[in-house]
Parts: C-alpha cells; sequence; structure tokens
C-alpha cells in the first residue's frame, strides 16, 4: 500500500465502500472524509468508517492520496475547493464514471507539484449514500485508470497498487476510449433501462399495479438499473455526449431491424440474433464478471 493518509472527498457509497475496504485490508492507513451536506456528514460519522471533516481544506489537510467521489459534474467545484491546500507530492485521484472531461474540467486545477491519475471503479450498485458502501465492492472487479500525457508514471504506478489493495484488478486506458467502452457496457443499458421503466409507467392500457404484481425477471432487472442515483447518472450523459449517441444511433437501427423481422416474421434472424446475444452472457460468466446461477442468484422467482 503506497498511502498512508487518504482523505475522501464525497461520501456515498463508492467513498464509503473505499473506506470500509482500506479498514478491513489496511487498518493502519488513516481515512479522512469530507461531505458537502451535514447530514452525509453526520450519517457517515455514526457508521464511523473515516474521520469526517467539515471542510474541505481540513480533510485534504496532511494526507497523501485525494479520491474525488462526487458525481461527475460536481468534480470541478471540488477540487477548485481542494486545490489551494494540496501540498506538494500529493497524489489526486478520481472515480467518475466519465473521464474525458472529468479530465478537462480538473486537470488545470491541479497545482504543478502534485499528481493526476484519473479512475473509474467498474463497480457499484443501484443504491447512494454513506450506508449503502460494503467492503467486498471492488474484490474481482475492474478498475481502469486513464493517466494523461502529464501523469508521473510513478502516481500511475501507486494509484494502480492502490487499488489492487481493495481486491480490484487494474487496466490503463485512453480515457476517449474508456467513455465509449463504457458508453457500450454501462451508459446505454441504463439509458434503456430508464426509457423502458418510463414506458411502462406511461403505458395506459397496462396499469400501474399490473407492471409492479406481474414485474417478470427482464422488467425487474430494469427497474434495478433505473433506480440509480439521478444526479449521477443526468451528470454522465450530459458529460459523455458524443459516445452516448453515437451508441444510442447504432443501438437504434438494431431496434428497427429487429422489429422489422418480428414484422416480417422471420424467426430465423430473430433466433440467430438470439444465439449471438447468449454467447456475450456465457463470456462475461467465464470471465468471472457474473454469477451463472438462474435469475442472478435471487432466492424467489
Ligand atoms: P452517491 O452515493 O450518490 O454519493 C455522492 C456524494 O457526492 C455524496 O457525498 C454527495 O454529498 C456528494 N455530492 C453530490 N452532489 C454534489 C455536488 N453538487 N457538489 C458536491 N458534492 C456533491 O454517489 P456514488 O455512487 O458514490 O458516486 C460517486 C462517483 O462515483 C460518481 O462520480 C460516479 O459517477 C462514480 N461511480 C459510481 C458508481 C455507482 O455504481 N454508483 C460506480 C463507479 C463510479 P451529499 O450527500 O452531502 O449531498
Amino acid at each position: 500500500m503506497p498511502f498512508k493518509h487518504v482523505a475522501l472527498l464525497g461520501l456515498g457509497l463508492i467513498a464509503s465502500s473505499i473506506a470500509l475496504t482500506l479498514r478491513k485490508n489496511n487498518p493502519s492507513i488513516k481515512i479522512n472524509g469530507f461531505s458537502r451536506s451535514e447530514s452525509t456528514r453526520n450519517k457517515a460519522r455514526e457508521i464511523g468508517f473515516c474521520q469526517v471533516f467539515d471542510s474541505v481544506s481540513s480533510c485534504v489537510d496532511g494526507t497523501d492520496l485525494v479520491i474525488m467521489c462526487v458525481p461527475v459534474g460536481a468534480m470541478k467545484d471540488t477540487m477548485k475547493m481542494a486545490a489551494p491546500h494540496l501540498a506538494q507530492g500529493v497524489v489526486v485521484t478520481d472515480v467518475g464514471s466519465v473521464k474525458s472531461n472529468v479530465i478537462k474540467a480538473i486537470k488545470p486545477l491541479i497545482p504543478k507539484d502534485v499528481s493526476f491519475v484519473p479512475a473509474h471503479p467498474i463497480a457499484g450498485t443501484e443504491n447512494s449514500g454513506p450506508e449503502a458502501g460494503f467492503a467486498e465492492l471492488f474484490v474481482d472487479r475492474w478498475c481502469i485508470l486513464t493517466p494523461t500525457p502529464q501523469t508521473p508514471i510513478e502516481a500511475t504506478r501507486k494509484v494502480k497498487k492502490f487499488w489492487q489493495s481493495l481486491g480490484a484488478q487494474v487496466q490503463e486506458m485512453d480515457a476517449n476510449h474508456h467513455d465509449l467502452v463504457l458508453s457500450v457496457t454501462s451508459h446505454a443499458p441504463h439509458l434503456i433501462a430508464f426509457t423502458m421503466v418510463g414506458v411502462a409507467d406511461e403505458f395506459s392500457k397496462v396499469t400501474k399495479s399490473e407492471v409492479i404484481n406481474y414485474s417478470a425477471a427482464g422488467f425487474r432487472d430494469f427497474t434495478r438499473l433505473a433506480a440509480s442515483d439521478p444526479i449521477m447518472w443526468r451528470d454522465i450523459f450530459i458529460n459523455n455526449k458524443e459516445a452516448s449517441l453515437e451508441i444510442l444511433g447504432r443501438f437504434t437501427e438494431e431496434l428497427f431491424s429487429l422489429q422489422g423481422a418480428i414484422r416480417r416474421q422471420d424467426g430465423e434472424f430473430l433466433q440467430k440474433y438470439f444465439e449471438r446475444t447468449r454467447k456475450v452472457r456465457r463470456n462475461i460468466i467465464e470471465a468471472g464478471q457474473d454469477t451463472s446461477e438462474p435469475d442472478f442468484g435471487r432466492k424467489s422467482g
């Protein structure tokens, strides 16, 4: 573990999971935390996963790693508050789900003798807030680092070790490519889920109680995604506009081709398509990124 004293700016799901994992795996590390609202600070104090401060400046004081754990759209203002108080040699990183725009927002604010290593742990749940965290969140999940040309290799190496100590596997990637990959694997699927749940909620031929009572596995999975934090997802789409629009364009084309196959009663086309998509699921299970249990291991059907 290359760091001795960590500051968490933002105290939600990701920050509390980082703190709980550090507590478990590296109990000697000091953990400071700050959140803008008094209620979140008090909740974090109650849970006790870090020492909570009432200002950004006191939170980062004396730390050697600062982790920005706020929504993507709040990174810039949070960094503005932290930057004047960062000591020489400090490493700054973040956990934002979008990388290019976060780099654009934060990099110009980073003091000369401070390193910035952008990062994104590919791990989360639909829950938010300090009480949502748990120590196993990052185990065997990927964390993508998108260092900029100015990021010192040594700082990237340290942040890599940090994430590995939390149980994650680490991969370096270009920031734009990260945004495109995540648009396919996370952002577009969430948007589709938001849309499907919105359609079900508005569709007047099926009552709201029918939607809730007869929700089959497919719809329930959409509702889990669609229950994710609205502010976090608002910021993701606003900050990953190009990649989101590119993938949604491709999605719409595919949807029309499936719609055409249904209209033509083209069973062969549909079957071949579904056989191909089924293989993707098998590959994810083989890579250890999900359970092979039916219905994701849920107890009831
Ligand atoms: P969360 O549980 O909703 O917590 C958000 C934290 O950010 C809270 O401390 C909140 O403070 C603070 N915050 C919210 N709006 C703010 C603003 N305008 N200015 C300053 N602080 C603000 O969020 P999270 O799930 O931990 O997500 C944090 C970051 O991790 C985001 O950038 C997200 O993209 C990324 N991420 C999330 C997931 C996931 O699945 N959740 C996965 C990977 C990465 P108050 O409570 O005091 O208002």
